[in-house]
Parts: C-alpha cells; sequence; structure tokens
C-alpha cells in the first residue's frame, strides 16, 4: 500500500465512525424520549410505582446515560412491585359481591357482552348491561346470575314454541307438495310424451328446492323470514306447476286436433277401401258368374276344376265331371221366343244348383249347357245321381202359350283318371254326352 492510499484508507475509516456517533446520539435521545412518556404514562398507577418512575427520570436527565449497573436496580425494583401486583390480583375479592366492586362491574359487562354475542339473547343483554352501566349500587353475584338464568330460560322456552310452530307450518308445505307429487304421479302417461316439459319444469323445482335449501340453512334468518322464505319458493314452484299444466294442456290439445284429423283421415282410408273391396268383389262376382242363371259361369269353372284336380292328385279322393246340354233347345227358342229359352235356362240352373251339395259346383258353360264337379263321387255313383236329377227335370212340365212342352237333358259323365287335365277331364265327359245325344237323349251316358 502506497502513502496516498493509506491517508484515503484512514480518512474513510474516521468517516465511518464520525456515523456511528451520530447514529448512537440520536438513538439515546429517542430512548430518552421514550421513558420520559412511559414514566409519565404510568404516573399515578400504583402508589410504590411513582417514587421509582421520579428517581428514574432524575437519574435520566443528570446523567444522560444509565450504566448497566443503575440500569440492573431499577430492574429488580419494578419486577418485584410487578410480581407483588399479581399475586394480589389473583387472591381478590370472593364472587358474593363483597369484593371490589369495579372488578364485578368489568367481569359481569364482560359475560354480558359475551352472551348478546347470541342473536337471541342480544336484546336482554344488552337492557342488563346498561342497567349496570348507569346504576351506583352494584348487585350481588347471585342476583345476577338468577337474572341472566332468567333471560336464558325465556330464550329456550320461545325456541321451542317456534319450533312446534315451524313443524305446523312444514306439515302445511309437505301436503302441498305431495298433492304436486300426486299431480305428476297421475300424469304419467302424458309425461313420457313431454320430455323436454317434463325437464324444464324438474329443472325450475330443483332450482327453488336450491334456493329454499340454501335460504334454509342461513342460521340468521327468523321464524317470520323462514316462513316468507318457504312460502316464496312454494309460491314460485306453483307458479312452474301452472306454466307445466298450460304447456301440457297446449300440447293436448295439439294432440287431440292431431289425433282426431288422424282418425278421420284413417276413417275415409277405411271407407274407401272397402268401397274398392266391394266394387273389386262385384267385378270379381261378375266377371265369374253369369248374368242369366246366376250360376258361376266358364271362367270360375275353368279355375275351379284346376284346383280340384290337383286337390284329387294329392288325396286320391274320387272326382267326377258332368256335362249336361238342353236338348232341342234351339227347337225352344225357335217355337216359343228367346225369352221362353231364357226362363228355361234360368229353372234348370236353379234346379241343378239346389240338387247339389255345398262342396259341389254347378256353373253355365255356355248357351244351354252345364257342367257339374261332384266332389268325392266316384263315376257311377255320379251316374245314378245324374239319372235321377234328369228324371227330376224332365218332370219339371214347362208350360208355353199354355200348353205342357217337355223339356228334357241329357249327361255325359266321367271320373278323373291318372294323368287327366282339366282339358282331358272336360272332353271324355263331352264326348259322353255326344253319345248320349247320339243314344237318343234325356239320358246319362259315363265316359
Ligand atoms: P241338341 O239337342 O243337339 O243339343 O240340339 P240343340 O238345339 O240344343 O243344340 P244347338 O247347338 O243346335 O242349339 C243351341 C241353341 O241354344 C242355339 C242358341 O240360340 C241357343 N242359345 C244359346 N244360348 C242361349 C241363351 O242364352 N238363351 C236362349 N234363349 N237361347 C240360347
Ligand atoms: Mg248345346
Ligand atoms: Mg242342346
Amino acid at each position: 500500500m502506497n502513502t496516498d492510499e493509506a491517508r484515503l484508507k484512514c480518512l474513510e475509516t474516521i468517516r465511518q465512525l464520525e456515523q456511528e456517533l451520530d447514529d448512537r446520539a440520536a438513538l439515546e435521545a429517542s430512548l430518552r424520549r421514550l421513558l420520559n412518556r412511559l414514566c409519565m404514562a404510568a404516573e399515578g398507577g400504583h402508589p410504590h410505582l411513582d417514587p421509582i418512575l421520579s428517581r428514574l427520570q432524575l437519574d435520566v436527565q443528570a446523567e444522560g446515560m444509565l450504566t448497566s449497573a443503575q440500569l440492573e436496580v431499577y430492574l429488580n425494583e419494578l419486577s418485584g412491585l410487578l410480581h407483588d401486583r399479581a399475586r394480589g390480583r389473583a387472591s381478590a375479592a370472593p364472587l358474593d359481591g363483597s369484593g371490589d366492586a369495579a372488578e364485578i362491574r368489568s367481569l359481569g359487562l364482560q359475560l354480558l357482552v359475551e352472551l348478546a354475542s347470541l342473536p337471541r339473547l342480544q336484546d336482554a343483554m344488552d337492557r342488563l348491561r346498561q342497567e349496570l352501566r348507569v346504576s351506583e349500587r352494584v348487585p350481588p353475584w347471585s342476583e345476577w346470575v338468577s337474572r341472566v338464568a332468567k333471560a336464558v330460560h325465556q330464550c329456550l322456552s320461545d325456541l321451542h314454541h317456534q319450533r312446534e310452530e315451524m313443524e305446523d307450518f312444514l306439515q302445511d308445505i309437505t301436503r302441498e307438495l305431495a298433492s304436486f307429487d300426486g299431480y305428476l304421479a297421475g300424469q304419467g302417461d302424458h309425461l313420457r310424451d313431454s320430455q323436454h316439459n317434463r325437464e324444464a319444469f324438474q329443472g325450475n323445482v330443483e332450482r327453488e328446492m336450491s334456493r329454499l335449501d340454501s335460504g334454509l340453512s342461513d342460521r340468521t334468518l327468523d321464524l317470520a323470514h323462514l316462513k316468507e322464505l318457504v312460502r316464496g319458493r312454494i309460491r314460485a314452484i306453483g307458479q312452474h306447476m301452472e306454466t307445466y299444466r298450460e304447456q301440457e294442456g297446449l300440447r293436448d290439445q295439439e294432440v287431440r286436433i292431431e289425433t282426431e284429423r288422424l282418425r278421420q283421415r284413417v276413417a275415409d282410408l277405411e271407407k274407401h277401401s272397402a268401397q274398392l273391396r266391394e266394387a273389386f268383389l262385384w267385378q270379381q262376382r261378375r266377371a265369374h258368374q253369369d248374368s242369366l242363371s246366376g250360376l258361376p259361369n266358364r271362367e270360375a269353372f275353368d279355375e275351379r276344376i284346376l284346383d280340384e284336380l290337383s286337390r284329387w292328385a294329392r288325396l286320391g279322393t274320387p272326382l267326377s265331371l258332368v256335362v249336361w246340354d238342353i236338348d232341342h233347345f234351339k227347337q225352344v227358342n225357335d217355337t216359343y221366343g228367346h225369352s221362353a229359352g231364357d226362363r228355361v235356362i234360368t229353372t234348370v240352373a236353379q234346379r241343378l244348383r239346389e240338387r247339389c251339395r255345398r262342396t259341389d259346383m254347378v256353373a253355365r258353360y255356355g248357351g244351354e249347357e252345364f257342367v257339374m264337379i261332384l266332389v268325392g263321387t266316384p263315376a257311377a255313383e255320379a251316374l245314378s245321381f245324374c239319372d235321377s236329377l234328369r228324371q227330376e227335370l224332365a218332370d219339371l212340365g214347362f208350360h208355353f202359350d199354355g200348353e205342357p212342352v217337355a223339356i228334357t237333358l241329357s249327361a255325359g259323365v266321367t271320373e278323373a283318371r291318372v294323368g287327366d287335365t282339366p282339358m282331358t277331364l272336360f272332353d271324355r265327359a263331352d264326348k259322353a254326352l255326344y253319345q248320349a245325344k247320339h243314344q237318343g237323349r234325356n239320358r246319362c251316358v259315363q265316359g
């Protein structure tokens, strides 16, 4: 280190020392002021404390700073004094009113303040506190305890009464809610169809219930406010219910109108389809019925013989076919007129139908020819049946122009055979008919 550096270092150290001295002087002045103020504040607090504080103030003013030995003396004196005071307070007056009046008042006030923090006791405790503040006489502890106990007892009996009232009120509310529930249960079917409306309603009810719940958990509310709160929420639920019912009502009305419209439409369709069915059946009947005789026509026969032949092939039961033809019919037309011929056709047709079983079939094949399907009847039996029928027909006894006219029929009879088709079956019967004609008419021949 050179000379300049050493001189600079020395100057820096002096500056630091001067700074520390200034700081220490300022601290001492502050401490003295603090000590003076403490002494002035504590003056008159205790008869033994005042002389100690006076000496301390004098010493501080005279000597500036106290030595640690002097401070030790003062600290010991003050500690002893505080110790004595603490002991004296612990053995203070008994709680019978004979003790220190200020102390009783102070403790009493403290108790009242603490009890007044309970909202229900606040008024009663405030009254007692006011009384205690203005009263010259401090009442004995037993009287205080009795008055406080009375106030607490009154408070408890009020609470009990209010609880009963609340229970009654809640029962009313429960009944009202049960009626809502009943309505909802009764509307089960409708509710299923109105999912959205129901969810909205339930959401509203849940919201109201949660508001009610949070309101009920507010312990600062009194009964009147609680009742108002519950009534308000129930009213709100009732309004939601009304809205819900209105919407359901509108929806119901719409559904009713739509249902009625659909019902009408279905009825129209049913009517229309019935008319169509009737027309179709009429057409079908017409297509398969001979208009003059009312018997099934040739088309009906063609269909039926096909069915009966396939049934015969399946079941093997005998099946006979007969072809009838009115003898010399042309002569009837020619002699007595076409309408006379028509009457013969209708009369013969009626008798042929009357003599057949329900399972059999008689059809007008065309002109004055008829065909007969005899189900379950072998040829021999069919022949005998046809012969007796032929006789009946011959005995009908027609009269034209007042004259009896003999009308006879001939028939060819045959039974279905293996390999037969409608055509082969018919041809065989027709050939037998031809034979019957050839043999002199008014007879039945088996082919
Ligand atoms: P056959 O004994 O050989 O059968 O002689 P037929 O005169 O009966 O036979 P033909 O075939 O020669 O005559 C049938 C007649 O039946 C001819 C036709 O005018 C008549 N006829 C056909 N259909 C009808 C009808 O619906 N009404 C009337 N009145 N006559 C009909
Ligand atoms: Mg003929
Ligand atoms: Mg004929």
